[in-house]
């Protein structure tokens, strides 16, 4: 069998043997996860616990527990745990993707959404495949151009391309055997969700809901391509007929012109699938704009946003909702990963779903009617005083409803959630799932019903961050009787998704730039390693020529590292250095030295027009610090304008307005500001680097 290799840089092609590379792999293991020739389907899915050498899927399983029955490495060898290879990616930020190990080849995608193939035991690459996504698209990336991942299907590997594609790439070369565009491109729809395959079609929804979208979810054929299925989570225009009767119920629960910016509802990353009741269950992100005032005259639980939806997985009908925040206006997403499994509840074995939402409430549901088993909160919640189970509604502290109150709230938790897309574990052994916690409040601050920007956040609400109180911490949690076991306090918050296995160990990277494995059942730290990078991503665990490994993305992104330096560098290393980390016992490779990081603030003389200043700083705020930090003070993942050459020149305005970099990444913004917009920006951020000058904070 040949194959090619696809350069990502300059495209060359070089044939290789792939077939004689991974066949030459020394097998003996019934734990194997040597080519057999079998396509990837449903039933090995289903079946994963037979062949626990792969990692077939995002979750690993369709009930997404991230759990491996695998125990070579355990918590009585974990000491011993050493780089067993690494291998060095082309983009430098927010990796996010839990790799898949398909029969001794792992996948993964990057930043920008390319994908690539390595030998799972020697890391030498395989493949590499660059869809070529159009850097100025940035602009669009609310959290980052991360990609969480692929999916496995057929002798076919699928990626949700950042731009809105869908692509079916072949296993064993990489190269395209599909393309569809899932998104209408005149809107600022994005994808960064790993998407699954269920039944022979590919799921996958999209973001970009803080923009101005109407979120959905689809099923393509996995063969062709070919749209199966969609279902919007929010009405369209009440004045047209709805596509189903879902959506009639739902136009009841809104008011105003909501449509016009489309409303929100992003499905941006959780979907898990019970073969059993046939039902796909996804979560549904916050609404746009999230002033409730401004998006639906004040009124109405909105549905389905901020909300978990079961369809039938055959004809993507809507079979029932729970919305675990009706009304939403504090950026409470309810997409975070939802686990299936069986538990005892009140003597009787229940068949759950669970998710540890932004919100700060753990929920519990029956998975087959959607019914509220319980929901108690995993970390201080300010916003409400509990869920009544009975309605299933939450008991809401009025005064955090901001656009009622018109006043300046501090909620808890805030916009980046009790626990964001970093996926949590749960391990049947145990009992106990296991949670990339955090505390990041916000203050909320009303504002007058401001006209719709044609570029940017669409809010409607100004934010302030309270970075004394971020914190970050692992946390192990009892689902049954709604407890904390233990915890493990990380220095801040936005550390990486979790892997348990029957080895009784958890898996983690932190934001700190560790990789660090603990007892599952008590939390004990058994081994950790400096990675360089803070790491985001999940790691995964598999079994090849008779060895385990677990193999996790280091490099750090996402909204957190872009909202700003000042609250990024509580969590402990702003580095981007990214890369595949494959680890095993005895592994001995080590990584090159860490080049020092270093921050040169040398800015323009302060300007003398504060007025300028004045008008630049709001602008600032809209337009440039979800990307470039809070106050001007970066993140580590895209320039820190404090220290940018580019202030002293004129080329600024060629940046800023006609997109000079918009290869680099950086759109243009002449459409939403003008020439004397941008000066008030550009002396803004001169202003406060004249402000921190050689006191800016340098991280670690
Ligand atoms: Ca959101």
């Amino acid at each position: 069998m040949t194959t090619r290799r696809r350069n990502a840089l300059d495209g060359a092609r070089i044939t290789l043997c792939v077939g004689m590379l991974v066949s030459g792999l020394a097998g003996g293991s019934a734990h194997a996860a040597e080519p057999n020739g079998k396509p990837v389907d449903g039933a090995r899915i289903a079946n994963a616990d037979a062949e626990p050498g792969n990692w077939l899927s995002y979750g690993r399983t369709y009930s997404e527990q991230r759990y491996s029955p695998l125990a070579r490495i355990n918590d009585k060898n974990a000491g011993s745990l050493g780089l067993a290879w690494f291998a060095d990616l082309d983009t430098n930020r927010a990796q996010e993707a839990t790799p898949l190990i398909v029969d001794g080849v792992i996948y993964i995608s990057t930043a920008w959404s390319l994908v690539k193939a390595y030998d799972a035991r020697s890391g030498r690459l395989i493949w590499a495949y660059d869809p070529q996504v159009h850097r100025e698209l940035g602009l669009n990336a609310c959290c980052d151009v991360g990609n969480r991942g692929v999916a496995a299907w057929n002798h076919k590997i699928f990626v949700g391309a950042y731009d809105g594609r869908l692509i079916a790439l072949d296993a064993a070369t990489g190269t395209p055997v599909w393309s569809t565009l899932t998104v209408d491109t005149s809107k600022p729809y994005t994808i960064t969700q790993a998407p699954r395959v269920i039944k022979g079609r590919v799921i996958i929804g999209n973001s970009g809901g803080e923009y101005g979208t109407r979120g959905y979810i689809s099923a393509y054929d996995a063969e062709t391509g070919k749209l199966a299925w969609r279902f919007f989570t929010v009405p369209g225009d009440p004045s047209k007929p709805f596509e189903n009767e879902a959506m009639a119920r739902a136009a009841k629960t809104w008011s105003g012109e909501w449509w016009k910016l489309g409303g929100g509802g992003p499905v941006w990353d959780a979907i898990s699938f019970d073969p059993l009741l046939n039902l796909v269950y996804f979560g549904v992100g916050n609404g746009v704009q999230w002033s409730r005032a401004a998006r639906s005259a004040g009124t109405g639980d909105n549905l389905y946003l901020s909300s978990i939806v079961a369809l039938n997985a055959d004809t993507g009908e809507y079979v029932w909702h729970y919305q675990a925040t009706p009304g939403e206006e504090w950026d409470f997403d309810a997409v975070q990963q939802l686990v299936l499994a069986d538990l005892k509840v009140g003597g009787k074995i229940r068949h759950v779903l669970m998710q540890a939402n932004k919100n700060g409430f753990f929920y519990v549901l029956d998975r087959k009617s959607g019914a509220l088993i319980s929901a108690k909160p995993i970390v201080p919640v300010t916003w409400a005083s509990g869920v009544d189970v009975k309605s299933g509604r939450p008991i809401e502290n009025k005064d955090a409803r901001y656009s009622e109150t018109g006043k300046p709230v501090d909620v808890k938790p805030g916009p980046l959630g009790a626990h964001n897309w970093q996926p949590m574990a749960f391990s049947p052994d145990t009992g106990l799932v296991y949670i990339p916690a955090q505390q990041v409040p916000i203050t909320y601050i009303p504002l007058p019903k401001l006209p719709v920007a044609p570029l940017g956040w669409n809010l409607n609400v100004a934010l302030a961050s309270i970075p004394a109180q971020d914190q970050g911490f692992l946390l192990a949690w009892d689902p049954v009787h709604q407890q904390e076991a233990w915890r493990v306090a990380y220095r801040g918050p936005w550390n990486g998704g979790v892997v348990t296995t029957r080895g009784n160990i958890v898996a983690q990277g932190d934001a700190a730039g560790n990789f660090n494995v603990y007892r599952a059942d008590t939390g004990e730290k058994l081994w950790s390693m400096f990675a360089q990078s803070g790491i985001i991503a999940a790691p995964s665990t598999f079994e090849v020529g008779g060895e385990q490994y677990l193999a996790v993305l280091s490099g750090w992104g996402g909204s957190y590292a872009l909202s700003g330096g000042k609250a990024a560098a509580m969590s402990g290393n702003l580095r981007n250095v990214s890369r595949l980390l494959v680890f095993k016992l005895g592994g001995t490779a080590v990584l090159p030295p860490l080049e020092p990081r270093v921050l040169v603030i040398n800015p323009p003389p302060e300007p003398a027009d504060a007025t300028s200043i004045a008008h630049g700083e709001p602008l600032y705020d809209q337009y440039c610090s979800a990307c470039h930090g809070e106050h001007a003070v970066g993140g580590g993942v895209v320039p820190d304008l404090r220290a940018s050459n580019f202030l002293a020149m004129d080329f600024f305005y060629n940046i800023v307005l006609d997109g000079a970099l918009k290869d680099a990444g950086m759109a243009a913004f002449k459409s939403a500001l003008s020439r004397d917009d941008a000066t008030a920006i550009r002396n803004f951020i001169i202003h406060r680097a004249n402000q921190d000058g050689k006191n800016a904070p340098t991280a670690p």
